[in-house]
């Protein structure tokens, strides 16, 4: 099982976290819920017509963690690269195979670890939010600081999370569900 560890508790990194889980894979979220989400009230997330952003965090972390995530309160101080990444908290190490990193507006862990920034310090990411370290990735607000939306964060964290799990399979994938037979 892929473990995947997941820096930021807002929309990106709970809709990583989401699409991971419900993939089988072994995701840890780490967050102090100090998103901007908590100072938003959101008219414009599609199929949501009206919901305070607290209120949309608590039911996104209920949804997250029903499928089998593991949400962690606690402020990420480093992480470390070798085998795989050492993910470090004041109460302990965290191992991980992949990174997704979603700190918002100042995305120090991400920088710290060196990936490629462009002329005006923006981090760059691929389409798949890839961020130039291996197995690193950087979604939300972190990459887009100046345009940031919360679908857009929850859009690019399932980017990352179907990379990951197509990088795995060796194939594409996507996570497509139907509606229940009326017998189910
Ligand atoms: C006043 C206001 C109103 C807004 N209104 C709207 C709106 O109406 N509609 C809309 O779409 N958007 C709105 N937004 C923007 C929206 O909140 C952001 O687009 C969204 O929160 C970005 O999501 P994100 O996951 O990229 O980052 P964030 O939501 O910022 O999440 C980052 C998370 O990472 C955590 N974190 C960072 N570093 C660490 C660390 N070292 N260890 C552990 N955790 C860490 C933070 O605590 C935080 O929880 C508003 C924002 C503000 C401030």
């Amino acid at each position: 099982m892929t473990r995947v560890g997941i820096v930021g508790d807002g929309p990106g990194g709970l809709s990583a976290a989401l699409f991971l889980a419900k993939g089988g894979h072994d995701v840890t979220v780490f967050g102090t819920d100090k998103t901007a989400m908590n100072y938003a009230y959101l008219y414009n997330y599609l199929g949501i017509p009206e919901i305070s952003g607290t209120n949309f965090q608590t039911v996104a972390k209920r949804q997250v963690a029903g499928f089998g995530a593991e949400l962690v309160e606690q402020e990420v101080t480093s992480i470390t690269t070798g085998e795989g990444f050492s993910i470090t908290t004041d109460e302990g190490s965290h191992q991980a195979d992949y990174l997704i990193l979603t700190e918002g507006k100042s995305p120090a862990l991400a920088l710290s670890l060196g990936v490629e920034t462009d002329d005006d310090e923006a981090i760059v990411v691929d389409q798949d939010n890839r961020s130039s370290v291996d197995k690193v990735y950087v979604v939300g607000r972190s990459v887009r600081p100046k345009r940031s939306q919360a679908i857009i964060s929850a859009g690019a964290g399932a980017v990352a999370a179907l990379d990951i799990m197509s990088r795995e399979e060796g194939k594409d994938i996507q996570d497509w569900d139907s509606p229940p037979k009326e017998d189910e």
